[in-house]
């Protein structure tokens, strides 16, 4: 059979553990039967990272700004623990922290919705993008305890040397706590531009909310860069696609959001998306059903799962058994991927691959074959909890049907 031909290749980023036993099963099974695959590879699993010094990581993320478009495997992030098992150099970083600093990207999460399983919002009929600010707030912050009869002051010295000063409290009966939190002007436009470009490739309406009614100089700066950006580069476009940038404060927006029947993307500040990606993923149901792109400001596009290598899992793969370990995700990292690439080259056949591939997967889920983490989800009256290989054989039954 005619394969379907690339022109461009996608930067591939191999992982660690059971995510890299399912990336190949995805590639052999689903993938390089029906397509032509290009791919510049990479090889971030760790034992590969620690060999080069992390060279690898950097090396990706490069390719990933010449080529535009990536597919990432989970990666182990490593700790005391891994240093030990995988006898490393090192304590390397965090990859994913790498490539997002370097793309200088926001992350989008979306959470893959199938019928039979239904979130705890019963509302929630389509799926809400959550866009979270990767820069600065707490996570840079510095803090300190203040002794009682102490006296704390922010100073701002500038290019002159000229001191302002500003009291932040007089210490003077009781002990207490003060902190320093800072963000660049040239990071919030980057995530505001992030997250204006991905509502227009999506088409869908973009909320933003910070707690600017208190914050009046701090939250209040990223609502003018948002608002100020939207205007310049973005209102014209927004109205001739049908979408909407809607600004609210944190606590209207968190209400508005429950009531919802989701479809749009939240753009939350640091702290925020942390703590409302993680209940909006629990509500929607299941970590292994969460997808992930990362993406800069000027329109490059790293495609992920949302979960980790599932490193449970691998242990019983090692000792031969079969695990039920669930793909969906990563199978969506490569159809995003897929998708835009042919996006971008002008190649409908691998748009449609792209589009029919989701939807066989989707399918096979709502006939009732799933892994066992849907399995103890799932409403559905009849379903067969499945391995890892047979729940892709399974959707590739239902895709050659539909191609
Ligand atoms: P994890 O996401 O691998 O697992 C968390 C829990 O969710 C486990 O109980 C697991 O069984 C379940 N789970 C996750 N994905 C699943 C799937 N596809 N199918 C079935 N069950 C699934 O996270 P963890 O255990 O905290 O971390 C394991 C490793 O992954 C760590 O070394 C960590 O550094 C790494 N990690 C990588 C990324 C990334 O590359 N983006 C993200 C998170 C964690």
């Amino acid at each position: 059979a005619n394969k379907i031909p690339m022109t461009t290749p996608l930067v591939e980023m191999d992982g660690d553990e059971m995510t890299r036993i399912i990336w190949k099963m995805i590639k052999d099974i689903l993938l390089t039967p029906y397509i032509d695959l290009k791919t510049e590879y990479y090889d971030l699993g760790l034992k590969h990272r620690d060999e080069t010094n992390d060279q690898v990581t950097v090396d990706s993320a490069n390719a990933t700004k010449k080529y535009g478009v990536a597919v990432k495997c989970a990666t182990i992030t490593p700790n005391a623990a891994r240093v030990e098992e995988y006898n490393l150099k090192e304590m390397w970083k965090s990859p994913n922290g790498t490539i997002r600093a370097m793309l200088d990207g926001t992350v989008f999460r979306t959470p893959i919705l199938v019928k039979g399983i239904t979130p705890f919002i019963p509302t929630w009929t389509k799926p809400i993008t959550i866009a979270r600010h990767a820069y600065g707030d707490v996570y840079r912050n510095v803090e300190m305890q203040v002794p009682a009869g102490s006296k704390a002051e922010l100073v701002v010295t500038d290019a002159d040397g000229k001191e302002t000063r500003a009291t932040i409290h007089d210490f003077q009966t009781s002990s207490g706590i003060i902190q320093g939190v800072h963000n660049l002007d040239k990071s919030i436009g980057s995530f505001a531009r992030s997250c204006f470009n991905y509502a227009l490739d999506e088409k869908k309406d973009l909320w933003f909310a910070t707690k600017d009614t208190i914050s009046k100089q701090y939250d209040h700066r990223f609502k003018d860069i948002f608002q100020e950006i939207f205007d310049a580069e973005y209102k014209e476009k927004f109205d001739a696609a049908g979408i909407e940038y809607f600004y609210t404060l944190i606590d209207d927006a968190v209400a508005r959001v429950i009531r919802s029947e989701g479809g749009y993307i939240w753009a939350c500040k640091n702290y925020d998306g942390d703590v409302m990606s993680d209940m909006v993923a629990t509500a929607y149901g299941s970590l292994a059903m969460m997808t992930s792109v990362l993406v800069s400001p000027d329109g490059v596009y790293e495609y992920e799962a949302a979960h980790g290598t599932v490193q449970r899992h691998y242990y019983k793969h090692l000792k031969g058994e079969k695990t039920s370990t669930n793909s969906m995700a990563t199978l969506f990292a490569w159809t995003g991927a897929l998708r835009k690439r042919g996006e971008l080259d002008g190649n409908s056949a691998l748009m449609d691959f792209a589009d029919k591939l989701e939807r066989a997967s989707i399918q096979t889920i709502e006939e009732g074959v799933m892994t066992g983490d849907l399995a103890s989800l799932s409403k559905l009256p009849n379903k067969t909890t499945v391995d890892t290989e047979t729940f892709l054989k399974e959707i590739d039954k239902r895709l050659v049907a539909m191609l």
